[in-house]
């Protein structure tokens, strides 16, 4: 076998540089993660580890499986000064999804006896599902302000507090987006979607801590025992899939025309300095602000639909997290500190103490990662590591990750026996897809808990708090 592991330590494993590979392959997990992950994994790691300008190393997360050219939960950068390139399929075509949590002043006994309308409230508030229109309309001339505004738009348009955008990854605007780069067929896909949640694994689920792994992490970051807290899930919708769509196409005839050897077409890419290279960055860059005004718009709705049912309640965020991005970087690497382009798919940035990027109040603790898992088990909050730079580029898995597709999922469960029985474990789904909900029944995802411990084991972010579900409006 061409990608045989050597084990390098309980929680690290190698594929050594052969045939093409300009770098080695590193997963991180623990051998019975090793043992349940899809062996396509290991290929697609060998592959990206093939392509021009790559550093270091191609890597996958302890949550990987097989994702379209590079897998999910890969983690890859490249030098513009070694020919390096940036692929459509390296970011994913939910150009940055990603987990929002906030806090609420609430406590588990606070919700137990309005649990049901709850739920109803968000569910009626929070647009879901295939195809769902929001209550943002705009124009393809409005959209522009959103492409380039990001979650800063949805504030200065009545959505959501100035204060809200210290707490989101960029300030929740990416200030090098070009929207002109865009295609028109994207931004029409996105004139009725923004704040609205999406279909399939994107949620917005109520939750418990019921675990605090480092009590003074979790006390700064302002998590207690018994809290309510609120994650959304979700990302570009049909702007960032059409971006996704429409560079995978020109990109896949660039590599041809500037001899780039790809190993698979998935793979398409386009060295950083070509044109192609850089409108993508561009393009995604507005995807990204898309996605951060789509979260910005669905914390508004919570805001509202919370209120009604509890007067009292105060929303504030705990941080925003995108998982599918390709971001500019400096990182200190053997030729020294450089500029890369750090491809994150299906992988959480988990920046440590001390960076500049971070809000004061987490400054000299790291980052909040934010992690799901399933939504009739736990999620997790955990803190970035300084040593994550070395091992990941400053990066940590993002979910727990599927062991099963979703057609086989379908095929093992029934939507309407998965709500039934999580009801009675207490966990409200509401859901306007009995299908969506099959797919994404928590016996398709591995254990979340043993993937965190992996991260954590490896060295690439710290447990901070687990979360259970009790509400979980599915797209
Ligand atoms: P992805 O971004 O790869 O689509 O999903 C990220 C992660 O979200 C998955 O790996 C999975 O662990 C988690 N996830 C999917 N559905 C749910 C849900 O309903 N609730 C929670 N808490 N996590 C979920
Ligand atoms: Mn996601
Ligand atoms: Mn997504």
């Amino acid at each position: 076998d061409t990608n045989r592991l050597t084990r390098i330590s309980k929680n690290e494993w190698r594929i050594e540089p052969h045939g093409k590979m300009n770098v080695p392959g590193i997963i991180y997990a623990t051998a019975e993660l090793i043992e349940a992950m899809d062996d396509k994994v290991f290929d697609q790691v060998r592959n990206v580890a093939q392509l021009p300008g790559i550093v270091q190393a191609s890597y996958a997360m302890p949550d990987a499986h097989w994702g379209y050219g590079f897998c999910i939960g890969g983690v890859a950068a490249f030098d513009p000064d070694k020919g390096g390139v940036v692929s459509a399929g390296g970011v994913g075509f939910d150009i940055a999804c990603g987990v929002r949590t906030l806090h609420t002043n609430l406590t588990a006994e606070d919700i137990a006896s309005v649990r049901k309308e709850l739920a109803e409230a968000l569910f009626r508030h929070i647009p879901a599902g295939v195809g769902s229109t929001g209550k943002v309309k705009l124009s393809m001339h409005s959209i522009d302000d959103v492409l380039t505004g990001g979650a800063k738009w949805a504030v200065e348009h009545g959505y959501g507090l100035t204060d809200d955008l210290r707490f989101i990854e960029e300030n929740g605007c990416m200030p090098d987006a070009d929207q002109s780069k865009v295609s028109d067929h994207a931004k029409k896909r996105q004139l009725e979607q923004v704040g609205t949640l999406g279909s399939g694994n994107h949620y917005l689920e109520v939750q418990v801590v019921d675990k605090i792994y480092d009590p003074k992490t979790a006390k700064a970051f302002g998590i207690h025992e018994g809290d309510v807290k609120i994650s959304i899930h979700c990302g570009s919708r049909g702007l960032g899939h059409q971006i996704g769509t429409d560079y995978l196409k020109s990109m896949a005839t660039a590599a041809n025309s500037m001899g780039i050897d790809l190993p698979e077409r998935e793979l398409a890419c386009a060295r950083l300095d070509s044109p192609i290279g850089l409108d993508y960055l561009g393009a995604m860059a507005a995807g990204v602000n898309c996605a951060m005004a789509n979260r910005q718009v669905i914390t508004h709705l919570v805001r509202q639909a919370v209120e009604k049912v509890l007067p009292k309640a105060n929303i504030r965020l705990l941080y925003d997290v995108s998982h599918n991005t390709c971001k500019r970087e400096k990182h200190t690497i053997q030729d020294g500190k450089k500029s890369l382009y750090v491809h994150r798919k299906g992988a959480t940035r988990a920046f440590g103490p001390g960076d500049p990027s971070l809000p004061r109040e987490y400054k000299d603790l790291g980052q909040p990662v934010l992690i799901g898992g399933t939504m009739g088990t736990a999620s997790h909050i955990l803190v970035g590591t300084e040593k994550s730079r070395e091992l990941s580029f400053g990066s940590a898995c993002h979910g727990a990750g599927r062991t099963m597709s979703r057609r086989s999922a379908t095929k093992r469960w029934q939507g309407k026996s998965v709500v039934n029985q999580l009801a009675g474990e207490g966990v409200l789904i509401r859901s306007k897809s009995l299908r969506g909900v099959a797919e994404e029944a928590p016996g398709a995802y591995k254990d979340v808990d043993a993937v965190v411990e992996s991260a954590q084991n490896a060295g690439l972010a710290n447990r901070v708090a687990r979360l259970v579900p009790v509400i979980c409006v599915k797209g």
